[in-house]
């Protein structure tokens, strides 16, 4: 079985790589990214949920490769709509993480850091993964949750997105001043990747 990632983005690709190591070796997965399929093309993500922007990409990927005639009856594409929540913002930038200031990565940790300060230094806030799953046999996703604050100050190298200013909930460090490793082991990512693995299982 192939699993196709369904994501130009490096981080996230690295991030999917990494918690899957073990079970694509254990299951004989390969895990490839989409444009080594196909040229990438722009996906529009107007849905109004992670979940209904991970179905959009995942299926969109999807249709492209079997129009192309390139997948087998177990390929599966796996996409990841993602993003950060907080509290004292009602919940934003959620969905519109990626495109926050209308810039790049560090533009949109500057205005969320920039928001925060505002608003008194910190707030409660939590990130959201999505991973749409699109197959031969059906459409499926589910969904992880990491809890924490947001401060003001930037801290730690590691990581990517708004992690130098997220603490998750039971540490001191912010998510960039923790390894790959640790942040692996308690992110969204990986408990959404994790609850993904009783489909992908079913699908194998
Ligand atoms: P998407 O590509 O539309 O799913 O948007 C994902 C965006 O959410 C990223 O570009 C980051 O801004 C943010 N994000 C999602 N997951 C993480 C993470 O693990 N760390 C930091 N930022 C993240």
């Amino acid at each position: 079985m192939r699993l196709i990632l369904a994501t130009s983005n490096q981080d996230k690709q690295r991030e999917i790589q990494e918690i899957y190591a073990e079970f694509a070796k254990k299951f004989g997965v390969e895990i490839l990214c989409w444009d080594k399929l196909i040229t990438p093309f722009e996906i529009e993500e107007d849905g109004e949920s992670f979940q209904e922007n991970a179905l959009i990409k995942s299926k969109a990927v999807f249709e492209a490769l079997k129009v192309k005639g390139i997948l087998t009856q177990k390929d599966i594409v796996l996409s990841d709509d993602s993003g950060i929540c907080v509290e004292k913002l009602g919940g934003k930038p959620g969905i519109h993480s990626a495109r926050y200031s209308g810039g790049g990565a560090l533009e949109n940790l500057e205005k969320l850091r920039g928001e925060i300060e505002s608003l008194g230094g910190i707030s409660n806030a939590h990130y959201c993964a999505c991973i749409g799953i699109s197959s031969y046999m059906g459409d499926y996703s589910v969904h992880g949750f990491m809890y924490g604050q947001v401060i003001a100050q930037c801290r730690g190298e590691n990581g990517f997105g708004y992690d130098p200013i997220f603490i998750p909930n039971g540490f001191k460090q912010t998510l960039a001043e923790l390894s790959n490793e640790e942040k692996n082991a308690i992110s969204h990512r990986r408990i959404a990747l994790e609850n993904a693995l009783y489909v992908l299982c079913a699908l194998l």
